[in-house]
């Protein structure tokens, strides 16, 4: 087990080294293909400069030639994205088909909503083709857990109907908040990003996302608008809540569910 959670750690260093490229191209509109290069000296990196967290560590955070520093958000990124995999593998043990996809699910979920959580945080804007790139994939995934278990696509407890009814629930009154409020309350990319976050939590998680999301956005803006650092007008990047609550429920949600059901009696 152990074992298991080291090496979903290991890989998730390495996709993390690679959505650092994806967060740092793709606002530009540049392409992912092509080697990684020193933004300073412009050397093209080699496989001994592209090992996760050790090749960092190694170089004393320094590119090897011309000793600029490298910004820690390459480690960060890589670390968090070990720890994320890490905890998939932990509340998923890959051991099993059903878990293996499951697993999957789990990273996707994790990698997608790191991407977006990193350039929305920097740029205020969704990207399409991420939101797009993760649908698919979740989706991918319901149909064959769905399948695997033998419930029946499109039966009435099913994943793949839980996870449309999901995007609806999401999508919708997004919707409508933004077409209410002119664009202003949020983007039109965080009603997209309704489709991944629906999807993936599927009903009647989506809600208890939902909530953690508002909650969560709510924590952060009430002391800023209270200390003067921001007004009621500013833009927050809203769908860094939105990933937050979307991995914290996707992991935690059904513990979460289950013990506030309880709570109201049912
Ligand atoms: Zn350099």
């Amino acid at each position: 087990m152990a074992l298991i959670v080291f090496l979903a750690f290991l890989l998730g260093t390495f996709i993390g080294s690679f959505l650092n490229v994806v967060t740092q191209r793709l606002p530009k509109c540049a392409t992912l293909g092509g080697r990684s290069a020193c933004a300073n000296c412009g050397r093209v990196l080699g496989l001994l400069d592209l090992i996760p967290v050790i090749s960092f560590i190694a170089l004393g955070g320094k590119c090897r030639t011309c000793k600029v520093e490298i910004h820690w958000r390459y480690l960060a990124m890589e670390l968090v994205c070990g720890g994320l995999f890490a905890m998939s593998a932990w509340l998923y043990p890959p051991l099993d088909g059903l878990l293996v996809v499951k697993f999957l699910l789990s990273a996707i979920v994790c990698s997608v909503g790191l991407v977006t959580f990193v350039v929305d945080f920097e740029h205020f804007i969704i990207l399409d083709r991420v939101t797009v790139v993760g649908s698919v994939l979740a989706f991918i995934c319901v149909i064959v857990l769905d399948t695997m278990s033998g419930q029946g696509l499109f039966s009435r407890a099913s994943l793949s109907v839980r996870a449309l009814l999901g995007v609806a629930c999401g999508m919708v009154p997004f919707f409508i908040l933004w077409f209410v409020s002119g664009g202003k309350w949020l983007g039109f990319g965080d009603v997209k990003y309704m489709l991944f976050f629906g999807l993936t939590l599927g009903y009647p998680l989506v809600i208890v996302g939902l909530l953690f999301s508002f909650w969560l956005g709510a924590l952060v803006s009430l002391p800023l608008l209270v200390l003067g650092r921001k007004q009621l007008t500013s833009r927050l990047p809203f769908g860094t809540f939105l990933v937050l609550g979307q991995i914290t429920t996707l992991m935690y949600g059904p513990v979460f569910l289950h013990w506030y059901l309880r709570l109201i009696g049912f």
